[in-house]
């Protein structure tokens, strides 16, 4: 009975094992047999990073066409209605069977489910676990309950096998450097965004674009990649200190944006002053700094800093950042999320057969031309769960029988630049504020390497990701390019007004 099950099971191979990938495993794990394969521990992703918390309407004095406007308005409209919809009916769904199944969410004085107010957010409607750790908490929450699925982790996905446009394998470099392949009925990109594709990123290091990259050589399209969310206040402590996100929470604290002469550099630009939307208080941050300012967060009005932001203050502390005595966090701006990404239908299901995508590397089109805050914890929960049922509802898929050659890929060869060379020129192009000629000084840069196929011979982690950061960035400069106005977060100076 039992060989009968294991060998009717489905085969399913996740990429990542951030909130997306563990989530669809979640759903998964007693109804296939389910590998995560990852870049570095299971522990290194941006979702364990997430402070906010995850957006939901569990409460009657709120309603789904309330999240559903402002998760429209953040994103200026350009969302996608039906998939908001969507994830706004579903993922609370998903939250309460989590909760069914043990996870704890922060409570108030009442036993209740504490749920907190966030910028652009018209209710209270925002959950928090472990105060500003709700990413962790969620995250390593669903990987305790994955006993079941077979973790490959220190492992970096490089391509996939495809034949006659269905996804087949993966190629991969294990732990100790050497290439592999592995084969299963279905394959699950859930790898995240962009982040280290500009120089200055709340983004985990292991994020560099290459699930993007690898959808791309598949076949995959790409929809949205100039939409790129810059985040204002990322720690400013120097090259050797990871830029952790000081949240908007320290300025709904009460926390002001001022200039090295205590200048309130928010005044004049928005009547929400130090609380406007991200992509506007990013360009006031961005500019000063470009006039030659540094940049600080003044908290000297936030009551009891240390204990509404101990996850914050103790990373100040471990990093000598002298915070009590100024009573001053010096920030700047950086790269935070991609709204863009492999374009997929509402089951996750990309134009490959037998690949789907689920997370911030897909574009479902929730997040229009901005994000709503803390509405990525929510997607990757909702959509996960839709990826999960997509695949154990199709029809077991017929094996192929596949042959060697069909593995092996040709290339020139790759002649890439350094990577800090194409961090500073994404960083200068591609960035908060752009400009059509200098995308395209970008773009003929780019063009002198060679980055389109990584060939089998390749085993150099450093240069798999380079070329991968090359492939997304020229996507990123391509959208960019041709869209001429300036829509949410991708803000475009036409030539005349320079
Ligand atoms: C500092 C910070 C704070 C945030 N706060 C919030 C918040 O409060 N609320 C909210 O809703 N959102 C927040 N976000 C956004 C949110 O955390 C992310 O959008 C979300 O967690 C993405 O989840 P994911 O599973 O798609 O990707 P990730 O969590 O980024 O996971 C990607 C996984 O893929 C792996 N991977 C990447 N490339 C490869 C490869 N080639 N081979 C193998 N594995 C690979 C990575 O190592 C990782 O395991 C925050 C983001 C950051 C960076």
């Amino acid at each position: 009975m039992n060989e009968l099950k294991e060998e009717t099971m489905k085969k399913v191979v996740i990429i990542g094992s951030g909130i997306a990938g563990a989530t669809t495993a979640f759903y998964l794990k007693d109804r296939a047999e389910v590998t995560i394969l990852c870049k570095e521990k299971k522990t290194a992703s941006n979702s364990m990073f997430a402070q906010g918390g995850v957006a939901a309407v569990l409460q009657d004095s709120d309603s789904e066409a309330s999240h559903v406007y402002d998760t429209l308005s953040a994103g200026v409209f350009r969302n996608h209605k039906k998939a908001v919809e969507k994830m706004i009916h579903e993922g609370p769904k998903v939250i309460q069977e989590l909760i069914a199944e043990g996870m704890v969410f922060d409570a108030d004085a009442n036993g209740q489910l504490a749920m907190g107010l966030e910028g652009a957010h018209s209710h209270k409607r925002v959950l928090h676990a472990g105060g500003d750790q709700t990413g962790r908490h969620l995250t390593s929450f669903i990987h305790s309950k994955l006993s079941a699925v077979k973790w490959i982790e220190h492992a970096l996905a490089i391509d996939f096998v495809v034949t006659s446009g269905k996804v087949v394998g993966l190629n991969y470099l294990d732990d100790k450097n050497q290439r592999q392949t592995i084969f299963a009925d279905y394959f699950v990109l859930a790898t995240g965004g962009v982040g280290h594709l500009f120089a200055y990123t709340s983004n985990h290091r292991s994020i560099t674009g290459d699930g993007l990259a690898m959808a791309l050589r598949a076949g995959c399209q790409l929809s949205d990649m100039e939409f790129l969310q810059f985040h204002p206040s990322l720690l400013d402590g120097g090259e050797d200190i990871h830029p952790i996100l000081i949240s908007e929470a320290v300025r709904g604290a009460g926390a002001r944006l001022v200039d090295e002469t205590d200048r309130p550099i928010m005044v004049g630009y928005s009547n929400k002053l130090d609380l406007a939307p991200r992509d506007v208080v990013s360009r006031v941050v961005y500019d000063n700094i470009q006039a030659g300012h540094q940049i600080y967060l003044d908290i000297s009005t936030v009551a009891h800093f240390t204990q509404q932001f101990p996850s914050i203050s103790a990373y100040l502390e471990k990093n000598e950042i002298p915070f009590k005595q100024t009573q001053r966090i010096p920030i700047q701006p950086g790269m935070h999320f991609l709204m863009g990404g492999v374009k997929t239908d509402f089951s996750g299901q990309t134009n490959l057969q037998s690949l789907y995508a689920v997370g911030e590397v897909a574009f479902t089109g929730v997040h229009g031309a901005n994000r709503l805050a803390s509405n990525s914890l929510l997607e990757g929960l909702s959509f996960a769960k839709s990826v999960a049922e997509a695949i154990h509802q199709a029809s077991h898929p017929t094996s192929l029988n596949i042959v060697s050659e069909q593995l092996v890929q040709k290339s020139a060869g790759l002649r890439l630049p350094e990577r800090a060379e194409l961090v500073a020129q994404t960083s200068a192009s591609l960035g908060i504020i752009r400009k059509p000629a200098e995308i395209q000084a970008f773009l003929d840069w780019l063009a002198q390497y060679q980055y389109r196929v990584l060939d089998q011979s390749c085993t150099d982690r450093q240069q798999i990701e380079t070329a991968n950061l090359c492939l997304v960035a020229e996507q990123i400069a391509q959208a960019a390019l041709r869209r001429k106005e300036s829509l949410g977060a991708h803000y475009m100076i036409m030539e005349e007004e320079v």
